[in-house]
């Protein structure tokens, strides 16, 4: 399959012509060719997302709340393709992207209509005066998406940047091009109005750096790792860009000596391991009281170890590949430095052959190590792969010293049956994100983001729509 770019409502090829190979790291294959588009792409995108902003931002906002039920009807009908093209692109098992991707893609669209439809005008009374607050749209934004989740993230950029009235130039991962593309054959299928989103294919160095440096493009919406982050950052804050970055965690999951051990061990699995660990809300640093720390172990290893790495295509499959080898000997490096830190392997460590057609993938087992140190690299850096490491605490005060030990601060949950306990730990940890007996339990209208190295700015509901408008204030003197 050759995917092109969308530019300006149409399939264009790159203009000079360069291809990359897109793989399925699960079986080792290409499965098709994007464009390896430069600086004059992203130049032809930019021009078009800029005609079409007269247009799209007169459209009322329940003309464009209109286009997007529209969209979310039309993917909602390719939703099982969704599933098997996010698969075969991540290596991620069918059943995870039918739940995960698939769904949530079609949601970001109807939950955006839905928060749209229900903004309340802002006003500010004063005793001689009134104030009123508009939102205009910020112009052509710019969105890039990292791979994990690849549809899943572009929408919920695309949804409330569309709704508030800008134009998009977007950038998808160049490992993961597959349902961006969809995604556009879906939007010329209902004849989206052209230009309005525009899908420029090709590596981060050369597409993205073009399109975070365009000073046509208003705002960058960010989500990929720190470093890339860091880069983003510097180029785009001297143009004076809106910019919301959502980068890289290392995430603590504290379970507290008065936790029920069996639903800890459950959760601590699931969020450790949901996606071979390349979430970045993934807890990779597992922090347990001294006096349950045998029992959890104990079952917790047990969980592991009854999770099935296997075809993505199979329904009992609980893990697939993780996103390409390189990664893998990245990762794997990470569980040998472990070692040489002596740390002690409690189940895992190794690459998978698998049968066919599955036996050159990007397999390895599931991976828990103990007797670590919590200021080890393993432990405080993120290697968004299968592995967590394990660490003991002997009071809260411990727990959240610990758990703030990072130079990230995303997310993170807290296994207590005492509720009050649990608030007053979570509320210490320097994290945008924390859940109490469970994980990943997401309300779409609540703000998502980082601290620390973890981002700047918070997306979801009001926050994705305040990003993506410029709020104007009116203020109106009584006679
Ligand atoms: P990455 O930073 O390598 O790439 C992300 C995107 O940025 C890709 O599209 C890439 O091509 C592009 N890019 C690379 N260099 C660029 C540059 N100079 N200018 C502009 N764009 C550039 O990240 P990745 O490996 O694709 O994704 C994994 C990372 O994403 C992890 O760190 C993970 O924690 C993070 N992530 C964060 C969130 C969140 O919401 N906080 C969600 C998912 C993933």
């Amino acid at each position: 399959m050759q995917i092109e770019n969308y530019i300006d409502g149409k399939f264009v090829p790159p203009l000079h012509g360069s291809y990359l190979k897109n793989s399925n790291p699960a079986e080792n294959t290409v499965i098709a060719t994007i464009p390896n588009s430069t600086v004059d792409d992203v130049e032809m995108a930019v021009t078009s997302a800029n005609n079409a902003r007269v247009v799209w931002s007169a459209y009322t906002l329940e003309e464009r709340i209109g286009w997007l039920r529209k969209i979310a009807t039309a993917l909602d009908s390719r939703k099982s393709e969704v599933a098997m093209l996010e698969s075969v692109d991540t290596g991620k098992p069918i059943k995870l992207a039918e739940r995960v991707d698939a769904s949530r893609s079609v949601r970001n669209f109807n939950f955006f209509a839905d928060h749209a439809e229900n903004l309340t005008q802002l006003r500010y009374e004063m005793s001689d005066a009134t104030n009123y607050v508009i939102r205009k749209p910020v112009g052509v934004v710019g969105l890039i998406t990292p791979w994990n989740l690849p549809l899943y993230l572009l929408t919920w950029k695309i949804a409330p940047a569309l709704v508030m009235g800008n134009t998009i130039v977007a950038k998808p991962s160049e490992l993961t091009p597959m349902t961006a593309n969809l995604l556009c054959e879906i939007l010329a299928s209902i004849n989206f109005p052209r230009g309005v989103i525009n899908i420029v294919h090709g590596l981060g160095n050369e597409v993205g750096q073009a399109i975070v440096e365009h000073p046509d493009v208003k705002a960058i919406s960010f989500t990929g790792g720190t470093a890339t982050g860091k880069i983003v950052a510097a180029t785009a804050a001297p143009l004076f860009k809106k910019l919301s970055l959502e980068l890289g965690g290392k995430n603590a999951t504290i379970i507290l000596d008065d936790a029920d051990l069996s639903a800890a061990a459950k959760g601590a699995a699931r969020a450790a391991f949901t996606n071979s660990g390349q979430v970045c809300l993934c807890g990779s640093r597992i922090l347990v009281a001294d006096k349950v720390y045998d029992e959890f172990v104990d079952l917790l290893v047990a969980e592991v170890k009854n999770m099935t790495v296997g075809n993505p295509k199979l329904a009992n499959t609980d893990i697939g590949s993780v996103i390409s080898q390189d990664h893998m000997e990245k990762v794997l490096s990470y569980i040998e430095l472990a070692i040489n830190e002596n740390g002690r392997l409690l189940t895992g460590g190794e690459p998978l052959s698998l049968p066919e057609p599955n036996s050159t993938g990007a397999f390895m087992s599931p991976t828990l190590i103990s007797e670590i140190a919590i200021d080890s690299r393993c432990a405080t850096e993120e290697i968004f792969g299968p592995v967590a490491t394990i660490h003991r605490f002997d009071s809260d005060k411990q727990a959240i010293e610990m758990a703030n030990q990072t130079e990230y601060g995303l997310a993170g949950s807290v296994w207590t049956t005492d509720i009050p306990r649990g608030k007053a730990l979570a509320e210490q940890i320097e994290s945008g994100i924390l859940w109490i007996n469970t994980w990943l339990h997401r309300d779409l209208r609540t703000p998502f983001g980082g601290v620390k190295n973890s981002g700047l700015g918070r997306e979801g509901g009001d926050w994705s729509l305040n990003f993506f408008s410029e709020l104007t204030n009116i203020c109106v003197k009584d006679d």
